[in-house]
């Protein structure tokens, strides 16, 4: 069929062009649902001549298993030359007992680290069809749409000191340091801003500047920069304690919200779950602009492996293909198409299909689908 003519990426190859991707699907459902993806590359390539050389490496476990690391450097080579990395997900139980240095999700995080993606976007978008899968009454989260950046080389995960030790009174002591310098907060800001002006121009910045000296440097530079560059932005600023509230009671107040490492990580999680499943959560994580204006950047759905239905065909392929369109309208500007693809799964939904992990609350006129049959009725519409 043509479906299956078009799968493979040799055949993507006749349309090469300048833009360069690699693609790295990963372990467990990784490559089943980038399977899906593929399918929507080489429609895109047919009927809207958009092109990609595409690439493909091992990242995680395969990567371990042919390699004996989880990202070989050549394939780290390959993604610094890229202009975007389709990542798919790593680790699985085969690999848990790997040495610390070589599990999978190091692969991801030498990605991270040698492209310097330091701000990480997660939108947060409820379906209309999905409004029931959240588990928040409908009429907070029906129509919600915004993104979480968060800063994603710094701060707590990476500051020095760090380590364990035994202090001077003989107790066992852990410590991690926070820390941020000026311009570590000003770029990931500057992200938020420029992004907001494409959306509904509203920005919230988040810390906790009550309690915290890197706190109170976040807003001071958050001002600074808007001051300087973004008044045209509306920016606010709220403590990360009462935020986390606040997703939870109004979400929909907010459009763009820049938070640091930590909070980002724990207020972004919180606020994925308003819109019902993993397997719908896309996310990218930008680099600092080249001469050229491109970022470096990785595009990869929020899930990981789902080692307990991989190699089933149940994986849902909605967050791969999402990742999909954010690379469009980030990397390659193509926003039009982007919209394209956002609209196909939309439609998608609407019509009832549901991969297992959205079948909850009423179940009457769904269409229960596995990986490939939603891939297909993505592109079919
Ligand atoms: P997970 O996201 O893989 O799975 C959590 C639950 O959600 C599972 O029940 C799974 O079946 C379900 N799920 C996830 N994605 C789905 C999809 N697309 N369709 C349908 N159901 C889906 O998280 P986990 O179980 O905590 O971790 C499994 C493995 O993945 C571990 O090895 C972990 O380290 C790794 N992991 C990798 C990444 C990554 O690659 N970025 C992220 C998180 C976890």
């Amino acid at each position: 069929s043509e479906l299956q003519a078009i799968q493979s990426t040799e055949d993507l190859t006749i349309m090469a062009s300048n833009r360069n991707l690699l693609v790295l699907p990963g372990d467990g459902i990784g490559p089943e649902v980038m399977n899906e993806v593929r399918k929507i590359i080489a429609w895109m390539g047919k009927k809207r001549a958009i092109g990609f050389d595409i690439k493909e490496d091992l990242v995680g476990g395969a990567a371990l298993d042919k390699h004996g690391v989880p990202l070989s450097d050549d394939a780290m080579k390959t993604a610094l030359e890229a202009d975007a990395v389709l990542f798919g997900s790593v680790g699985g139980p085969k690999w848990d007992t790997a040495d610390f240095s070589k599990k999978p999700e190091r692969g991801l995080l030498r990605l991270r680290k040698e492209m310097d993606l330091f701000a990480n976007l997660r939108p947060a978008k409820v379906f209309d069809a999905l409004v029931d899968a959240s588990s928040l009454k409908p009429e907070i989260v029906k129509g919600l749409d915004i993104m979480i950046i968060r800063e994603l080389t710094s701060g707590v995960y990476f500051g020095e000191p760090r380590g364990r030790h035994v202090n001077a009174a003989g107790e066992v002591e852990a410590f991690d340091t926070q820390r941020y310098t000026a311009p570590e907060i000003r770029r990931v800001c500057a992200v938020a801003f420029e992004l907001a002006r494409k959306r509904k121009n509203k920005v919230l910045s988040s810390e906790k500047a009550n309690v915290m000296h890197t706190g109170v440097l976040w807003r001071e530079e958050a001002t600074k920069l808007h001051k300087e560059k973004y008044s045209d932005v509306k920016l606010d600023h709220m403590y990360a304690d009462a935020l986390a509230m606040q997703l939870l009671r109004a979400p929909k107040e907010f459009d763009v919200i820049v938070t640091d490492n930590l909070f980002g990580d724990i207020l972004s999680d919180e606020a994925s779950m308003l819109t019902g499943s993993l397997g719908l959560l896309p996310s990218a994580s930008l680099g600092a602009p080249d001469a050229t204006g491109r970022r470096k950047a990785l595009y990869e759905p929020i899930h990981g492996s789902a080692p307990d239905i991989a190699g089933k065909g149940l994986a849902n392929p909605i967050a791969q293909t999402l990742s999909y369109a954010m690379m469009l309208r980030y990397s390659f500007d193509l926003g039009k198409d982007a919209d394209m693809v956002e609209l196909a799964v939309e439609n998608v939904l609407k019509a009832g299909y549901r991969t297992g992990d959205l079948l909850v609350g009423n179940t009457d006129g769904v269409k229960k689908v596995g990986t490939q049959e939603m891939g297909d009725a993505i592109v079919k519409e």
